[in-house]
Parts: structure tokens; C-alpha cells; sequence
């Protein structure tokens, strides 16, 4: 009973006709953000993760202790567990589900094909099924990812060019969601709403992405990899700070129609809709480096691998009109800005040995433009 009643006061909205959100992924890198703008703005917040060891655990944890200083529960189970699912729709009748929570990246697939298979097809599939159930249904925006394009070279991307191209297991099983999640607003009326981000990066980011490691492997002094094509041109993607991502979730939540219930006899059903998200200014991995030293104030020892790592795309660009139609999408944070407010963080987050925090020192009076 204290424990409903906590559930309860998490995901009660503070603001007239406020939601009430289901966030699952809540202790991952964006699930975190968008929780905390969604309460800061007076919704209700439940978070929902299970924690698992992907990376760093403790990273997660102290996510969810921020979280819980922003009075936001993040219960502990896998989306898997269909009967935790339902009752805690029987304790809130959430209006939204922002659905964050999967195996994310494309390395680790060919490591572990099994996890991405249950958490984002079995995981996804019982989410919408919960969904299916719950009365009133809650409208469900989720990540797809930028991957879907896969080996597709018709840069920039619009969300009709073509997605049967997975370069990844993780692509694969994005682009599988869209097509299930198509089916679900199809046969049952859900309003359902996935976005496609592009490479998303900031503050209380993830540790097995390029931008993280570097930066940790420039300030421990170790080599870092820079991978290119074959033929040696760089890859580039469109970095996408966490801000422009939030506000992206946040736009696409405000603009979902409700969902119409079995059938959809009394409204027409509401439509899936499928968004990019991205920067739209895609940024070599070489510049990446650059700025980052720069930040640093280090140089990197780097090695140039004239070859593709098994799973990435070469070159990402989103193009953002869509999301700026429907819901004045527009990112405003370029690579430099984004990455110097992720350094500050790491370098707060982390601490530094005494030697590269004299180099971080002398930041402020950093006089190398970046
Ligand atoms: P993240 O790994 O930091 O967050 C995902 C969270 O979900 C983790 O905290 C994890 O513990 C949790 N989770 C995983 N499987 C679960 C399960 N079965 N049940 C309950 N919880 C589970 O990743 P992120 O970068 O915050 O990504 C959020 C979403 O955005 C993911 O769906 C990811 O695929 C997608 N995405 C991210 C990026 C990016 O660049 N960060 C790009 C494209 C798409």
C-alpha cells in the first residue's frame, strides 16, 4: 500500500490537465532528461528500469538518485513483466507512455543477439499489449533510431527513404518495432509515435559511446581508434545533444492524438507517425577528436583503422522538416557547445587526477577556439 502510494504521487501531474507519463528506460542516458523536463513542467512521472549491466550500473544508479531528488520513482522491473505492467496501470491511468527502455548498440549484437530480441521485440511487443489492454489506452511515443537507414546513402534522410537495409541486429530490431508498432495502431487504434534519433550525446551520457570513451581514454593518456571506410573517408554523424532530444520527446508527447480503443468506431484511428530527430549538421569523427582535445587541452594518441567496424553506417544526416511541421522541432546546440557542457560534467562527475586537472584548469582561460 505505501508502495501504490508512492507510484501514485510519482505519476500524479502538478499542472492543470498535466500527463501522467509511464517512462520506461528511466535510468538510461535520455530516459533520465526527459523525465526530469516532464516534471519540471508540472507532469506526472513514473520511471521504470531494470537496471541491467550493459554498462556501468552505478552510473544508472546515481541517475535514479537524481531522479528521486526531483520526487520521481523509478520502479525496478523489465518491460517484459506484463503483470507489474498492469497493475501499475490499475494503480495510474497513464495518459502517455514514453518508451525508452531497450538494448542499445550496434557492437554489442554480435555479442549478445538474445538481449536485443527480448527487450526491444518480446519487451516492446508486451508494452503494447499492455497497452492494448489499459482503459483509458495511453498514447505511446518510443525511440526507434537513425539506424533503420542503414546502408541507404541518400544523405540527408527523410523518414519515407527506404529502411530495408539494416546494417546491425540493433537496426534490425528497431526497424522490426515500427513495423510491429505499425500493426498495433492499425488492428487496435493506438496512437503510437516513433522517433528516429540520431546520435544523441551530452551530460550523464553513455559510457559505450565514441564521444564517452574518448574522452575518458585522452584524459587516462591511452590511444584511442578512429575507424574509417575503406577507401579512408571519414565517418561522420549527426550528433545530436540530449536538449534538442528532449524537447523533440517532448513536442512529439504534446502532439499525440489519443488513442481511439478497439476498432476506433467513434474517431477515426490516429495515424503511426514516424520522426527524425537529429542535429542535421553530421560532424567526421576526426573533428570529434579535434574539439574534444581542444576541450581537453590534451593532445590524443590516435590510431587510424582505414576500416569500417562491423555494424556502423558510414555517414548519418537527418533532415528535421517533419518534426518542425508537426511540432517546431529545431535543434539549437552545435558539437562544440553540446561537447563542453558534457566535459564539464564528466570532468565534476568522475574527478580528474591532479596532473589533467591542471589542464582542465586552465579551460576557463581556454584560449583555442572550438
Ligand atoms: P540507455 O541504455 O542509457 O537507456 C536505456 C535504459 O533502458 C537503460 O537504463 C536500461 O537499463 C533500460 N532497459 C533496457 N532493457 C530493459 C528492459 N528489458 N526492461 C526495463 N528496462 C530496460 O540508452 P539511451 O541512450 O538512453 O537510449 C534510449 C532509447 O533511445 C533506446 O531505445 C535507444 O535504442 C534509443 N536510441 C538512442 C540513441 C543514442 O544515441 N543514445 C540513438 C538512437 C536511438
Amino acid at each position: 500500500a505505501a508502495w501504490e502510494k508512492q507510484v501514485r504521487h510519482s505519476a500524479t501531474p502538478r499542472r492543470p490537465s498535466g500527463f501522467s507519463v509511464l517512462v520506461t528506460g528511466a535510468a538510461g542516458f535520455v530516459g533520465t532528461h526527459c523525465s526530469l523536463a516532464l516534471k519540471k513542467r508540472g507532469d506526472g512521472v513514473l520511471g521504470l528500469d531494470n537496471f541491467n549491466s550493459y554498462y556501468d550500473t552505478s552510473l544508472k544508479r546515481s541517475r535514479q538518485e537524481l531522479l528521486q531528488k526531483h520526487q520521481i520513482l523509478v520502479v525496478e522491473a523489465d518491460i517484459n513483466d506484463a503483470e507489474l505492467l498492469s497493475k501499475l496501470f490499475d494503480i495510474v491511468p497513464f495518459s502517455h507512455i514514453l518508451h525508452l527502455a531497450a538494448q542499445a548498440g550496434v557492437r554489442y549484437a554480435m555479442e549478445n543477439p538474445q538481449s536485443y530480441v527480448n527487450s526491444n521485440i518480446a519487451g516492446f511487443v508486451n508494452l503494447l499489449e499492455v497497452a492494448k489492454a489499459a482503459d483509458p489506452q495511453p498514447a505511446i511515443v518510443w525511440a526507434s533510431s537513425s539506424s533503420v537507414y542503414g546502408l541507404n546513402t541518400d544523405n540527408p534522410f527523410s523518414e519515407y527513404h527506404r529502411t530495408d537495409q539494416p546494417a546491425s541486429l540493433y537496426a534490425a530490431t528497431k526497424k522490426a518495432g515500427e513495423e510491429m508498432a505499425h500493426t498495433y495502431n492499425h488492428i487496435y487504434g493506438l496512437s503510437i509515435t516513433g522517433l528516429r534519433f540520431f546520435t544523441v550525446y551530452g551530460p550523464w551520457g553513455r559510457p559505450d559511446m565514441a564521444y564517452f570513451f574518448f574522452t575518458k581514454d585522452i584524459l587516462q593518456g591511452k590511444t584511442i581508434h578512429i575507424y574509417e571506410t575503406h577507401d579512408g573517408r571519414a565517418v561522420a554523424r549527426d550528433f545530436t545533444y540530449i536538449d534538442d532530444i528532449v524537447k523533440g520527446c517532448v513536442g512529439a508527447l504534446d502532439t499525440a492524438e489519443k488513442s481511439t480503443g478497439s476498432g476506433g468506431k467513434k474517431r477515426a484511428p490516429a495515424q503511426l507517425r514516424i520522426y527524425n530527430l537529429g542535429n542535421t549538421s553530421p560532424v567526421s569523427v576526426g573533428k570529434l577528436v579535434a574539439i574534444l582535445e581542444s576541450l581537453l587541452g590534451i593532445k590524443a594518441k590516435k590510431h587510424v583503422i582505414k576500416m569500417p567496424r562491423n555494424g556502423d553506417v558510414p555517414f548519418t544526416h537527418a533532415n528535421v522538416s517533419l518534426a518542425y511541421k508537426d511540432f517546431g522541432y529545431k535543434p539549437t546546440t552545435d558539437l562544440a557547445t553540446g561537447l563542453r557542457k558534457f566535459v564539464k560534467w564528466y570532468v565534476g562527475y568522475y574527478g580528474i587526477d591532479s596532473r589533467v586537472k591542471k589542464e582542465i584548469d586552465n579551460l576557463a582561460n581556454n584560449h583555442h577556439p572550438v
